[in-house]
């Protein structure tokens, strides 16, 4: 290293030193120390790295800058509250299902000291793990039994595994299907062990298809519902009930993953009819699984339900104690089944942005545009979406505020750095926050971040 490098690199502040400076003293309020000033070592030596090339290395006040964009971008990047505004009500990236806060209270009271979560108090030893809230769920659905595990993949791989024993489990072409990142199911299939049988094609399926495959090899039927996409056009799928009758006269299981899990009928809401939980169940499955975190409105989990032998199959499985639920999830999910039981699932966070009548987004739009004053902003009828694999191409009218930008794409990055990130969508040239999956208090947040964004801009 030649000397005058050397001196350059000499100047350059300690770690010490930048901690000190004001700007980046005040992170400490809101970042664990250990992170600003990993920050900061990573700041430091891509300079020192630089400085090879540049011969020079960047003022104090420029490092303090850097280091404050640098832990600010990544408090964007980490699990912070958004606003989303992006009209998509389970939005997987956004964490799906809302919660109440009230279930989180009761939740924290719980979890906060010891909680029995499989004692039997009564004998004093070991009982039956979340008891308590598998008998809710049974009751919930209409079931014989309930089981709940970490997520409806799980849900899904467990009962594949623990039915289908090294024998043939046969489905359809039309349903071997990619949900979301990183679950397709024919790879679950075969991570299970499961010998896969696909019968049809990608457009149609009938039933004869399935009767010619149902051998004594067949462990079980296999339905999965077409939660993000739709085969238009030529098509031919099997009903819930068809298969249930073969399975019933060929003595074997019919289990459908139902993926959503819908408790009640979604037509109250103007959504097209979504087949529910109990209607699965009557329509003659034997077991189904679903995701806590969709439709049903509670947290990550994955919900199986059906009749009582096979549910205790699955409970017996080796593979339930590596997926096996959290307390903490458990007392939420407890919390949101028990509202269903009272009759109240429609107060639920989900189900109050579904209801959310058209006026009412309207009316607060108007509002939002007023108190925007002087920005160039916009009313927009839209429409909103289920999402999170929950019914495709059903969407729900709505209203959104919209902003017309040369550079949009810029002006929906600056938004979704902001902070509390504000995240929207654009259509034909417009940023469009659409409020639907905004809830009324985050309003005035969102005139806030409007104009605080707009006015840097003119
Ligand atoms: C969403 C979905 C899954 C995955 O559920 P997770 O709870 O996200 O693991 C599986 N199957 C279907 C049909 C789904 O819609």
């Amino acid at each position: 290293m030649n000397e005058e490098l050397n001196k350059i690199l000499r100047d350059l502040p300690s770690v010490e030193e930048l901690l000190e400076e004001p700007a980046v003293a005040s992170l400490s309020f809101r970042f664990p120390r250990a992170s600003i000033v990993d920050s900061i070592r990573k700041i430091l030596q891509e300079i020192r790295e630089e400085s090879f090339l540049s011969a020079s290395v960047p003022d104090k006040m420029s490092i303090v800058e850097n280091i404050v964009r640098r832990v600010e971008k990544e408090r964007a990047n980490s699990g912070v509250p958004i606003i989303n505004a992006t009209g998509t009500i389970l939005h997987t990236n956004y964490g799906r299902a809302p919660l109440p806060k009230r279930t989180l209270k009761k939740a924290a009271e719980r979890c906060s000291g010891y909680v029995n979560v499989e004692s039997d108090l009564e004998k004093g030893e070991r009982g039956d793990r979340m008891k308590s809230l598998r008998k809710k769920i049974a009751l919930a659905c209409g079931a014989e039994d309930a089981l709940v595990v970490n997520n409806n993949s799980a849900a899904v791989l467990l009962a594949l595994m623990a039915i289908s024993n090294h024998k043939e489990t046969v489905v359809s072409r039309g349903e071997l299907v990619q949900i979301g990142g990183g679950f397709r199911v024919p790879e679950i299939i075969e991570q299970g062990g499961v010998i896969l049988k696909e019968i049809g094609t990608t457009n149609q399926t009938y039933i004869e298809d399935y009767e010619k495959a149902v051998t004594e090899k067949t462990a079980m039927l296999f339905k999965v519902a077409p939660s993000n996409f739709e085969i238009v056009g030529f098509t031919h799928s099997v009903s819930v009930k068809e298969l249930a009758a073969l399975a019933q006269e060929k003595h074997i299981p019919l289990v459908f993953d139902l993926g959503s899990g819908a408790m009640f009928d979604t037509e109250r809401f103007g959504l097209r009819h979504e087949l529910t939980v109990s209607e699965a169940l009557k329509d003659g499955c034997d077991l189904v699984c679903f995701s806590g975190d969709k439709l049903l409105g509670g947290c990550q989990a994955g919900i199986i339900v059906g009749r009582k032998e096979l549910i205790e199959l699955l409970a017996k499985h080796p593979l339930l104690r590596i997926i096996r639920q959290d307390k903490i999830a458990e007392a939420i999910l407890t919390d949101i089944i028990d509202s269903y039981l009272d009759g109240k699932g429609e107060e639920l966070p989900v189900w109050e942005l579904i209801r959310t009548n058209v006026e009412t987004l309207k009316k607060r739009a108007d509002d939002i545009i007023k108190r925007c004053s002087d920005i160039p902003l916009y009313t927009a009828e839209c429409a909103s979406v289920i999402g999170g694999g929950s019914m495709p191409n059903q969407t729900l009218p709505s209203v959104a505020v919209s902003i017309k930008y040369d550079d949009t794409d810029e002006l929906a990055k600056e938004f979704r750095l902001s902070y509390p990130p504000v995240v929207g969508r654009i259509e034909k040239g417009h940023l469009l926050f659409d409020l639907r999956t905004v809830f009324p208090e985050q309003d005035e947040i969102l005139v806030q971040t409007i104009t605080t964004v707009m006015k840097e801009r003119k």
